[in-house]
């Protein structure tokens, strides 16, 4: 058999594969998508079935084939995507040739916490030490079964039971504390990271253990309530939602999940059928998690504790639901702490809470009308002052509209005094911009570059383009285009068009060019669906355009020569006669 990584991508269709992920719109030849690996609204992502590649002009500019899409979707490494891809299509992997360390480590690790994962696991379920975790769990009324659903274990009140069982199945301590199950004292002994404590094992959406958390059973320990894994090699806890894997079927079908605080308000939901519950443990919700969340979902639904008002988190998650053009609703108890006291207390209550999400636009208003009550024209003000800031955030108008009218019989004013406030602040935002020095993600290119790589795609694009070849190069040269590496595929292109006078398929021009030049050529070869403004010019237009460039760059090199150059005003002049005529062209076109 051939190089398995052919073979996987000649068995797999991009198209086919990225639509499972992410909805694609056809453009032209091409597909079209809100890219997944970075924020924004218009889509920059575009996928080419001909080349089987993908790349993505917006702020992030990646790119690349089925397994590079895999990598950066599942945040996995290269081998990692191969293994899953040759499942997927039933290529096997004889060897693999390559070695790839930090993917020999993420497996390490995993491996390790699978392992700790039964040991917690079988001290809670099966030794003498676990009856303590037994009764607690008993004490908060979770059965064995949902115990095993989540994995739960515990660990021994001792300094090195952990440590020495992951020692007997051959791991080093230096790698069991890089992956944060030990502890270096100051003495520079080692000792277990969880003693006498309740163990959850924490995963991510594949059903990795990628870290646990540990509750204490002794109500009134000084230590943490809950202490966590600290950041490794697979644990990032900023992308990190506990009973994501679990969750994610349910999410993706009900089209909605709800955002928790802690361990157990994940847990007793479930054990009631509640299974699209994720928790952010006890942290600010991040853009990390509500990349991952937006996978299954475009509804939010933030389930708010009783005690913290939640509307720091509410306030935060405005900003992200515009973002992310996330629907976010709040539902918030009044009868209970939390989700799983609120349960255990009356889930009748409990169900009602659920049925009546309020939008979070709303939740802020009836928010501020609860502090400053009164009809007064102060306190209207000051609901005026807390509510417009979120409206003029609102991207899309009927929205908008909608609760600039609710906002505006609140107060019993006119809705035009209400857009008048917006439309105050969105000026005074702007000039406030206008002082910042512009530091963008997406540099505007110079239309120097813009057009060339223009061109050169439309080129490329074309099934039959010898007409358009010969436009091209009765007036250009490789030489022309601003590019090394542009000139350099147009050099190894033309000499293919001039050679070959049968098989002109693009795909065979891409197979002899030089590995370096390939991921060039792709971001090249896609521009034009893109750059949609530009199909609106001539492409003679273009052609010329690009031709004074040139012209332009050649003269202004000439005019900074340091050497004697004796023919350097004939040269210059020339040069200027050739742009003049260049011009002259341009305008009669
Ligand atoms: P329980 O129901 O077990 O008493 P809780 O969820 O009601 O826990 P909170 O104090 O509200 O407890 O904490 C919310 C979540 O925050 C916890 O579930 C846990 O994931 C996280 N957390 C709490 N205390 C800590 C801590 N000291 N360090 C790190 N994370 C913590
Ligand atoms: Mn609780």
């Amino acid at each position: 058999m051939e190089n398995p990584v052919e073979e996987i991508k000649k068995r797999l269709d991009i198209i086919e594969f990225i639509g499972s992920f992410i909805t694609l719109k056809k453009a032209g030849r091409n597909f079209k998508a809100v890219c997944p690996f970075h924020q924004e609204k218009t889509p920059s992502f575009i996928v080419s079935p001909e080349r089987q590649i993908w790349h993505c002009f917006g702020a992030c500019g990646e790119g690349g084939d089925v397994i590079r899409f895999l990598m950066k979707w599942e945040n996995i490494t290269f081998i990692e995507a191969l293994r899953e891809l040759a499942k997927k299509t039933g290529v096997v992997l004889r060897k693999v040739s390559f070695e790839d360390r930090l993917w020999k480590k993420r497996e390490r690790f995993f491996n390790m916490n699978f392992l700790a994962t039964e040991f917690f696991q079988y001290v809670l379920n099966k030794t003498r030490f676990g009856k303590k975790g037994l009764d607690y769990l008993n004490s908060r009324e979770v059965n064995s079964s949902i115990a095993k659903k989540f994995q739960l274990g515990y660990a021994p009140d001792s300094w090195d039971s952990l440590k020495s069982f992951l020692k007997r199945k051959k791991f080093a301590e230096e790698e069991i504390l890089e992956n944060g199950l030990i502890i270096k004292g100051e003495s520079g002994r080692y000792y277990d990271r969880f003693r006498g404590r309740l163990i959850f094992p924490l995963k991510d959406a594949r059903n990795n253990v990628i870290a646990f958390s540990g509750r204490t059973l002794d109500e009134n320990a000084k230590e943490a309530k809950y202490i966590n894994s600290p950041e490794t090699a697979i644990y990032h806890k900023r992308e990190t939602l506990f009973g994501i894997n679990l969750a994610r079927e349910s999410i993706k079908k009900e089209n909605n999940v709800y955002l928790v605080e802690g361990e157990f308000d994940i847990i007793t939901p479930y054990s009631h059928g509640f299974n699209n519950f994720v928790a952010i443990k006890g942290s600010a919700l991040t853009s990390e998690q509500l990349m991952l969340l937006k996978r299954y979902t475009d509804r939010i639904t933030l389930f708010l504790d009783a005690d913290t008002a939640g509307e720091e988190a509410v306030k935060r998650g405005i900003d992200e639901a515009e973002r992310f053009d996330f629907d976010i609703r709040v539902v918030s108890l009044d009868f209970a702490k939390d989700p799983d006291e609120a349960i255990k207390k009356d889930l009748k209550s409990f169900k009602k809470v659920l049925e009546k999400p309020v939008a979070i636009y709303d939740y802020l208003i009836n928010l501020a009308k609860k502090r400053y009550p009164s009809d007064s024209a102060f306190d209207k003000k000051k609901i005026g002052d807390e509510i417009i800031p979120y409206l003029e955030k609102i991207s899309n108008p009927i929205v908008r509209s909608h609760y600039v009218k609710k906002l505006a019989k609140l107060l019993l004013v006119t809705e035009g005094s209400i857009e008048n406030l917006i439309t105050k602040l969105k000026r005074k935002k702007k000039i406030l911009a206008s002082y910042k020095p512009i530091v963008s993600h997406q540099p505007k290119e110079a239309r120097e570059l813009v057009i060339e790589k223009y061109l050169l795609s439309c080129l490329f694009q074309e099934e039959d383009n010898k007409q358009l070849f010969k436009k091209i190069f009765s007036v250009l040269t490789a030489g022309d285009f601003y590019l090394p590496a542009d000139q350099k595929i147009i050099r190894q292109y033309v000499e293919f068009k001039n050679l070959k006078k049968d098989s002109l398929k693009i795909n065979n021009f891409i197979n002899q060019l030089a590995a370096e030049l390939k991921p060039i050529f792709d971001e090249v070869y896609l521009y034009a669906s893109i750059e949609e403004k530009l199909n609106e010019e001539s492409l003679e237009k273009v052609i010329y355009e690009i031709k004074t460039f040139s012209l332009k760059r050649q003269m202004k090199k000439i005019l900074l020569e340091e050497e004697e150059n004796p023919d350097k005003n004939k040269q210059l002049i020339s040069l200027n006669q050739a742009l003049k005529e260049v011009e002259k062209k341009l305008v009669s076109l």
